[in-house]
């Protein structure tokens, strides 16, 4: 598979939202926490957290499926778009793990990892077809 030339490579982010997924993380440790992140273009200004409901949630996060759907009425409600996922590593880097490019279910998305440990760290990933390219996060002031 082939992706398009004109695949995103930077994604923007208020800093709301950045200040929000390391509090989310924080408060979800040693769990994963997870979640939606919508915007419109290459914005995200909105964070949408999901229930992790994961077998192993100290190392894997999978969204509960009723709190998916609620999440996505609410984006179509406010004329978002879900253009990134977030999860968290609490003990680990900030890069995709084997399950995470397995479950990769939106290609359309950027998926951003926080990482608490070793040291805090936001990294943004493509993962199409199991491969993983960075993104570059820019964080948007007052917006
Ligand atoms: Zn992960």
């Amino acid at each position: 598979m082939t992706t398009a030339t004109s695949a995103q490579h930077r994604i923007r982010i208020t800093r709301a939202v950045r200040e929000r997924l390391e509090q989310e993380a924080r408060a979800a440790a040693p769990f994963e926490c997870c979640g939606f992140l919508a915007g419109r273009g290459d914005l995200i200004h909105a964070l949408y957290p999901l229930r992790n409901v994961a077998e192993r949630p100290t190392v894997e996060y999978f969204a509960d499926v009723r709190e998916v759907l609620a999440a996505f009425r609410t984006m179509r409600a406010r004329g978002e778009e879900l253009l990134g996922i977030y999860h968290s590593h609490p003990t680990s880097a900030a890069f995709p793990s084997v399950t995470d490019i397995e479950r990769a279910y939106y290609p359309e998305a950027v998926y951003f990892i926080i990482s608490l440990q070793p040291a805090l760290d936001l990294r943004a990933y493509r993962i199409i077809s199991g491969k993983v390219e960075a993104v570059a996060v820019e964080i948007v002031e007052g917006a």
